[in-house]
């Protein structure tokens, strides 16, 4: 479904600064992997790459076999929307509409029946339990309704691969807590590819796979299986063991 392949990313500028080093990650369909590391670690840097929002300087990236990086900027526009699905710290809903509208508005880009994204919206609404804030407007409900009728868009177009940074980075534990089962859900049931970028290892817990890396490079991975306070625990082993002699943001110039 994805693959990194051997991706390093320099950023230019005055002092250049080499963000990520030799990274290679592949993830199966249906997997939902976790990637974590201390802040600065590159964590965002890596997503924005396979969300096509930035490029790597060397290495490349398929998803579905596909290097979208090559793709024209039509071409790649239609790619991000069709086969991908993006969820932030920030919940980036417009104020101004309510939720469904929120919901339905990459079906509006497309150019959608109102009908037929009213039909949608019910349909996702029902899958997700949120029927009852679709009306309602962003400045009407929680934090964590908000993530959640932000998942909701997310997946309106039924996106093979979800990129999800910080998702819970704004939201008390309980919130975390809805948002995160909303996410395994979808990855269980839908058997979407799921990706999401943490330093909270309570939302690291409901991934398969964690990936962690430090000062940009790849460091361990660990994998859930049945249990997920075992896992939990090791998320929280792995963090103190790289935190042991990771030095913040202990930077390599080029
Ligand atoms: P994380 O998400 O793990 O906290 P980031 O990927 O945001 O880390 O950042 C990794 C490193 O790259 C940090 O040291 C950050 O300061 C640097 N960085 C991020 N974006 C830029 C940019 N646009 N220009 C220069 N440096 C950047
Ligand atoms: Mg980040």
């Amino acid at each position: 479904m994805l693959k990194v392949m051997q991706v390093s990313k320099i950023y230019e500028g005055n002092i250049a600064f080499r963000a990520l080093t030799d990274i290679n990650l592949t993830i199966e369909t249906g997997e939902f992997v976790g990637i974590m590391g201390p802040s600065g670690s590159g964590k965002t840097t890596l997503l924005n790459m396979i969300a096509t929002i930035d490029e790597p300087t060397t290495g490349e990236i398929f998803i579905n076999g596909k290097n979208p990086h090559l793709l024209k900027k039509e071409d790649l526009a239609k790619f991000r929307r069709q086969e991908l699905g993006f969820v932030f710290q920030e919940f980036n809903l417009l104020h101004t509409l309510t939720v469904e509208e929120n919901i339905v508005l990459p079906l509006t880009l497309d150019g959608k029946k109102v009908k037929e994204m009213k039909e949608k919206a019910k349909i996702i609404a029902e899958k997700l339990g949120i029927q009852e804030i679709m009306k309602k407007r962003t400045y009407e409900i929680s934090g964590g309704q908000a993530q959640r009728a932000a998942v909701a868009r997310a997946m309106i177009h039924h996106p093979k691969l979800v990129l999800a940074d910080e998702p819970t980075g704004n939201l008390d534990s309980k919130s975390s807590k809805d948002v995160m089962e909303m996410l395994e859900s979808i990855n269980k049931k839908d058997f979407t590819t799921m990706m999401l970028v943490t330093h909270d290892p309570l939302a690291a817990s409901y991934c398969n796979r964690v990936v962690f890396i430090r000062d940009g490079r790849f460091f361990s991975e660990i994998h859930r299986g049945d249990n997920r306070q075992t896992f939990f625990q090791k998320i929280i082993d792995t963090l103190s063991l790289m935190g042991g002699n990771a030095h913040d943001l202990s930077s390599i110039r080029v």
